[in-house]
This record gives structure tokens, sequence and C-alpha cells, in this order.
């Protein structure tokens, strides 16, 4: 971790007169700006872009006397002690080569919120993985209101740690939500306790390699105080656990769909229970809910809820909160959201199902299946997908561009399952794959949206894709 050329906290807390470069305007550029600014740094701010709407905020930033260069991210400007950047800013851009040459740290956003938590600063859970990022996080801030503390689902969950950081509020616990980009930049974050969900490739791309990926995933473990949490169903994120440097005394604990070991929570005969925060851990096993209190009870969303439950009891969180805390989690829109019933057949919206680790998660809830896949698929290959899910599948209805890449696996993996390959992307187009599926399924079974792919080719994004599909379901008669 770490390239070994991050200034130490102490030196650059104080911003008085550091010449400091924010990369890129935008959701997490221009409050960094301001905060730096009102910190008596002398920011500049370099933007790609020189759109209509990166000359307004220019416009506002510089009103305070921030100065904005537009159209030129690439070129280091001279004096820059340190750079914020935007979280999805590539790191092999020009501009972080040339940072590493003249031995200039990178900060992210969250890397800045942590540096200017004040000294009571409340501790952060932290949670990443390639899927169940957004649920589990909601799941773990629902239990730990249930326990009666102040707290809040914050980070890549559309709510800015900086805001969370400085803002008014108090709060006794965050519940974080990392993507492995804001984790990359993030060299001296050191959660209390923290989880990485699962491994899939994703965004290799940005990392360079899965090596990588895993990697900066991995950085959320480092210097936790309390519990590694990791998913003994998925190795990957046991091998970070191990490879990381903790606090002295933190343990790791994991969490499985199975009966748990010692220091594991997992399910026993439909009871989530918890073996690895009671008294005697060889003998004893605490009982925090049924499965029937987590919404819904698909068995990667019981995974979820087994993750949030390990962070909430490493911060202490009795077994009740627990418990109700799930019963009072609801789902946000567009993860296996049932939608509703036509003719005995349950209609289910998992647009947000984007890649296909994910749409594997969702295909194994629910049999017989008609699936509705299909849209960008992102280099992704679907032979494993399909060969996985073929026997729940009773049809498949296709849209998007790179439907052609699951029509190929279907026909190597699964050819006795009937197949509607939909050769349109106009707005109609979700309505006439809803009506081919309800034609195809049977009373008992489910039509699930799980695109497994993402969704720019017809949608703006997976929410519109998602009430695309509500629509048709309307429009038929649900
Ligand atoms: P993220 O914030 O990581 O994108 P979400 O909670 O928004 O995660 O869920 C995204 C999608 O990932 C869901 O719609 C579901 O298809 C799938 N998913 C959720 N939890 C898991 C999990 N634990 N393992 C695999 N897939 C999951």
């Amino acid at each position: 971790m770490g390239s070994g050329q991050v200034t130490s906290s102490s030196e650059l807390f104080d911003f008085q007169g550091k010449h400091v470069t924010v990369a890129g305007l935008g959701v997490s550029g221009v409050p960094a700006a301001k905060v730096l600014h009102a910190r008596g740094a002398v920011v500049t701010v370099v933007n790609d872009g020189d759109d209509a709407r990166a000359r307004e905020q220019a416009a506002e930033l510089q009103a305070l006397g921030i100065t904005v260069r537009l159209g030129d991210g690439a070129t280091l400007p001279e004096g820059t002690e340190l750079i914020v950047t935007a979280p999805g800013w590539q790191p092999d851009k020009p501009l972080f080569l040339a940072a590493r040459e003249a031995g200039v740290p990178v900060w992210g956003d969250v890397e800045l919120a942590w540096r200017l938590r004040g000294p009571d600063a409340a501790p952060w859970l932290a949670v990443t993985g390639t899927n169940g990022k957004t649920t589990t996080v909601q799941m773990l801030a629902s239990i730990l209101r249930a326990a009666g503390l102040r707290t809040a689902a914050v980070g890549n969950i559309g709510v800015s740690l900086l805001d969370a950081v400085l803002g008014e509020e108090r709060y006794d616990v965050l519940a974080v939500e990392l993507s492995s980009y804001q984790l990359h930049w993030a060299p001296s974050l050191r959660a209390h306790s923290a989880v990485v969900l699962n491994l899939a490739p994703d965004h290799l791309d940005w990392h360079g390699s899965m090596e990588a990926y895993a990697r900066d995933k991995g950085r959320v473990y480092e210097g936790n105080q309390v519990a590694c949490v990791y998913n003994v169903a998925d190795k990957a994120t046991e091998d970070l656990v191990r490879e990381a440097d903790v606090e002295e005394g933190c343990r790791a604990v994991g969490f499985t769909l199975g009966t748990p070991g010692p220091s594991e929570l997992g399910v026993v005969e439909g009871i989530l229970v918890d073996r690895a925060f009671v008294a005697d851990r060889q003998r004893n096993a605490q009982e925090l809910a049924e499965v029937s209190d987590v919404n819904p009870p698909a068995p990667h969303n019981i995974a979820n809820a087994l993750a949030a439950a390990g962070l909430a009891r490493a911060f202490g969180v009795p077994a009740t909160a627990v418990r109700d805390g799930l019963r009072a989690f609801r789902p946000d829109a567009h993860r296996i959201a049932h939608v509703g019933d036509i003719d005995g057949v349950a209609y289910v919206d998992d647009s947000k199902a984007t890649n296909t680790h994910a749409a594997e998660a969702s295909l194994a809830a629910y049999e017989p299946i008609v699936w509705i896949a299909g849209g960008l698929a992102k280099g992704a290959t679907f032979d494993e997908l399909v060969a996985k899910s073929a026997k729940r599948l009773r049809g498949a209805v296709l849209i998007g561009a790179d439907r052609a890449l699951i029509r190929e696996a279907l026909a190597r993996h699964a050819p006795e399952v009937p197949v509607v390959d939909l050769d349109r992307t106009d707005t109609g187009a979700m309505l006439q794959a809803v009506t081919e599926a309800r034609r195809l399924a049977q009373p008992g079974d489910t039509v699930l949206l799980a695109p497994a792919c993402a969704s720019m080719d017809m949608f703006t994004n997976y929410n519109q894709r998602g009430d695309a599909f509500a629509a048709a379901v309307r429009e038929l008669g649900a």
C-alpha cells in the first residue's frame, strides 16, 4: 500500500499557505476547493472539461479568490505541494505521473475528510466490495440507529464524507461506503472496523489489473482497530485480511450463510447467529435475528445483513438492535424490488445488477425465472453466469447493445432455454421485453430484470431502466 510519498498528517494538517491543486470540478471538487481555501490554502483547481457547467462552477470559485484552470487537467501547476483529486480520476493520468516524479502526495475526497475530521470525530465503520455496498451500509446505519446511536450512511452512497465530518451534526459513529477508487486515494484512512463483502472483476480498466483492484479494496482493512470482517465464501476477502497491517488485538471475523465456526457470524436453522462477539465463542452463540427479518431474504441479502451485523457487533451493539435495525431496513429502489404480480407471476426489478457477479446473486434467489438481461457488457463474459444459472431459467428476453454475448452464452450452456432477442433500443423496448417475458412465464415463476450489464446504451442510468420495467409491469396489469 501507499507509495511512500505521503506526507505525514501533522505536517499537512495545517493548510495555511500550502499550495494545493484540486483535480476535477464537480461533486467532490467544488466543496474540497472551498474548504481548503477557507483553511488558508492557496488553491488551484484544474479541470479537463470547459463546458457551461464547468464555467459556472469556476466562476463561483473564482469569486472567492480560487484560481481555476479549465480545459487542462494534465499539467501540474507550479509549486503544488498536495493534490486533492476527484476519486474517479484514473491513476495513470499525466497529472499524477508528474506528481509522483515531483514527490507530491495525492489525496482523494475520503482522505481529505479523514484528515480534516476533528479530534473527537466519530469512528468509521467501513464497507466496500464489488456488490452489496449500499445495501449493507444502509442496513448497518439502521442497526446503529436501533441501538440509539447518532449515525448516518455516508460516502460513496451519495452523502459527502466532507459534509459529514465538517457539518453541524454530531455523530457517535459513521457507516461509510467506500468505492475502490476512493480507497485508492485514501492512504492514511484507519477505520474502527471494516468489511470487504466480495471481490469479482470490475473497473479493471481503471485499476489496471485484478491484483491492483483487490489491493485497493484491501486498503479498507489497514489499521482497523477492532474487527476485519470478511466473507467466508469468498477466499479473496480473507486473503486481504491476512495481508493487512492492523492494530494490535484487531480480530478477523468471518460471515457465512452456513453454520458459523468460532469467530464467525452465520445462519443456523433460519436464525442469524453470532459466534464472534460472545463470551465463550468455542461453546456459545448469540441469536441475532431471524432470516425473515431480512428484507428481502434473498441469500446475498442475508450475507449483507450478516456483514452489517458483524460491524455493528464489533462496535458493541446489542443483539436486539441488530434484529430491530434489520426489521426497520427498507432497500433502495431497483435492488431486487418486487414491483407486482400478474397471473401468479412475480415481477422483480434488480436493475442495479449491472455486472455478472450481481446478476448471479439475484438469479440464485429465484426459481424458475424468466430473465430479462442485456445492455452494455463493459468487457464482461457471460459463460460462467449462464452455466451456473441455466437450470433456473424458464426463458430469457435479451435487450441492448451487447445482447449477442448473452445469447451466445445461452446457446452454449442452456440450449434448451427459449430466448427472445429484441432488436430495438427505443423507449418502447422495455414494454415489449416485459410482454415477451410474460408470454414465457408460468404461474409461480418470477420475471427478473437482472441485466448483468450497464444501462447507458438504452437508458440514462439503471434507475430509468428499472422505472421503465416497473411502468411496463403496471401497464400489463399489475
Ligand atoms: P453496490 O453499492 O455495491 O453497487 P448495492 O447494495 O447497490 O451494491 O447492490 C447492487 C446489486 O448487487 C444488487 O441489485 C444485487 O443485484 C447485487 N448484490 C447485492 N448484494 C450482493 C452480494 N452480497 N453479493 C452479490 N451481489 C449482490
